[in-house]
């Protein structure tokens, strides 16, 4: 039967995030029609993004190596978590700071967050390897910094329950995120604020 590869690859792209099935045609056939200057150095970085990215083996951050920079630093205070949902909400909170500095603190990967909607349970976040980080580390402060979504409060509050356990420091980020927001579309200002102002559990 013949490979219909146009159709193929349209349907791949289409499911990326922010994608459509109309964009994904253009996309490929822009790709099709411009193989040096688009194609061939798309494949290379695509490969070089599955060779030589990993999620980070403490955090879950995407960088290159075993254990990204940010655990990898030295200057930062290991004894706070910022625990965040994805790791474009882990971005969203560095590049907001980046000026400012004022986060040195690490950060943990849920991986998504409780969902009924999507099915998604307490098996499919990476909590397990949270609480293993929390009884090897001295953690003094917990912030979970969970969307202003109802799946991210839900989140937030399973979590501020299950932590309470470990007499550990535990904040919310608090004023300044709008109801239903995704940390990782927020302003860098609405982030710092959010982060400095946030409220104890
Ligand atoms: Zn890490």
């Amino acid at each position: 039967m013949k490979q219909n590869y146009i159709e193929n690859l349209s349907k791949i792209i289409a499911k990326l995030p922010s994608m459509g099935p109309r964009i994904s045609k253009r996309i490929v056939l822009h790709l099709a029609s411009n193989k040096t200057k688009t194609l061939i150095p798309l494949i290379n970085a695509l490969q070089n993004l599955d060779q030589y990215i990993h999620h980070c083996q403490i955090c879950g951050n995407l960088d290159e190596g075993d254990i990204c920079h940010i655990c990898l630093d030295e200057t930062r205070d290991k004894s706070i978590i910022c625990i965040v949902e994805e790791v474009a909400d882990l971005w969203a909170i560095e590049r907001s700071f980046e000026r400012s500095k004022s986060y040195r603190g690490v950060y943990h990967v849920l991986n998504g967050k409780l969902s009924a909607r999507v099915g998604q349970g307490i098996e499919d976040l990476s909590i397990d390897k949270l609480i293993k980080r929390i009884k090897e580390n001295k953690i003094q402060e917990i912030i979970i910094a969970t969307s202003a979504t109802i799946d991210g409060q839900t989140t937030a509050h399973f979590l501020a329950e299950i932590l309470k356990e470990y007499n550990i420091k535990i904040s919310r980020l608090a004023h300044g995120i709008p109801v239903g927001s995704e940390i990782d579309y927020l302003d860098d200002g609405t982030i710092s604020i959010a982060l400095n102002s946030r409220k104890e559990v």
